[in-house]
């Protein structure tokens, strides 16, 4: 190697030595941003969940000297500053009662029963009040969102509106149908589904009728309220790997179920409706305008996030409690979507999920 040659080999190795040297300085200089960032990050919440704590403090001393009216904006401070505490939105909720704020109290309690577990204390207190104060709270009463002991969610502002894809009729594959569905293989599913050839590749179920589409777009209205109201905006697409959720057809489900919705926890990855045909197909003809939409109004229920009542009007109690007779259901039933479902979607909807879609 010539003397210049060395000198320019050299020059260059110093020069990619200095470079990624710089570059890995910069790496360390981001990361170490990220972590600071994430340090200050955590030091605001803790400040924040400091000062709900005070201000909850605050607002219990007001309570026991019985000024409700005092205690109110320490508790909705409060709660503002950590919106999942149900004890705080408890208080806040009575405070309102105590004071004829009936609006407010409405609101609160409504949070505390759509977070808490059906059998938690403040939630069967909150149940409570509803029942004594039916005619001043609107004659709702909310039930609880929760699944697996602690969870709830619903849809991010960002995936609003909801995409909707009711299938003309389709099947979806071998091993990610009816009982072989769950919340794992909806992440294959997800990518799967974005590939117009995949749909494509779907076939109709043999047993599925036509008719059924209109049926299901009917129970998707019932819930034209929250989107008017702008709670969850949906709306319903023929470009099925654009959806948010999907509508799919199998024969049968474990223990007889007429539908069910599959959700996974991951962002971003689409939640699975699925009706079965063989459930539909046993009963009387005459019902199936009134079993589509009752099932499929029931599992859309479930894909805004909500869970079950126990009330047998709502559209919420499970579907496989519901008696079908000539006329529809027995009439004690779920038809339709009630202010009950409609008071806790709007609790729902108000609260910071830990899960968001
Ligand atoms: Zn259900």
């Amino acid at each position: 190697m010539k003397k210049s040659h060395r000198f320019i080999f050299i020059s260059i190795l110093l020069c990619l030595t200095c470079l990624s040297a710089l570059a890995a300085s910069k790496s360390k200089g981001a990361a170490n941003d990220a972590k600071s960032a994430a340090a200050k990050a955590k030091s605001e919440a803790r400040a924040k969940a400091i000062k709900g704590r005070i201000l909850a403090g605050e607002g219990l001393k007001l309570f026991a000297k019985k000024d409700y009216k005092g205690a109110i904006p320490k508790f909705a401070a409060s709660a503002e500053s950590d919106p999942r505490d149900p004890t705080v939105q408890y208080y806040l909720g009575i405070s309102a009662i105590r004071s004829g704020d009936y609006r407010l109290a409405e609101q609160a309690l409504s949070r505390v029963v759509v977070m808490s577990p059906p059998t938690s204390k403040y939630a069967t207190n909150a149940l409570k009040c509803f029942d004594n104060c039916r005619k001043e709270m609107n004659r709702v009463r909310p039930y609880s969102c929760i699944f697996e002991g602690s969870k709830f969610w619903r849809w991010s502002t960002q995936s609003r509106p909801v995409k909707v894809y009711i299938s003309p009729g389709l099947q979806l594959p071998k091993g990610y149908s009816g009982a072989d569905l769950n919340a794992e293989k909806i992440s294959k599913l997800a990518v799967w589904l974005r590939d117009s050839n995949f749909i494509k590749g779907l076939k109709p179920y043999r047993h599925y009728r036509e008719q059924y589409h209109g049926y299901v777009e009917k129970g998707l209205q019932e819930w034209s309220f929250a989107s008017a109201e702008g709670i969850v905006r949906f709306t319903t697409v023929d470009d099925p790997t654009t959806a948010n959720v999907l509508l799919f057809w199998c024969p049968t489900l474990p223990a007889d179920a007429p539908g069910h919705t599959v959700v996974s926890e991951k962002k971003g990855e689409p939640v699975i409706i699925e009706l079965a045909v063989e459930f539909i197909d046993k009963l009387p003809l005459n019902l199936w305008p009134t079993l589509v939409q009752t099932i499929a109004a029931h599992e859309f229920g479930h894909a805004w996030g909500l869970q079950h009542s126990d009330f047998k009007r709502d559209i919420m109690f499970p579907t496989d409690k519901i008696k079908f007779t000539e006329r529809g259901t027995d009439q004690t039933g779920p038809n339709i979507v009630t202010p009950n479902d409609a008071a806790t979607l709007r609790a729902l909807y108000d609260l910071n999920a830990p899960i968001l879609k």
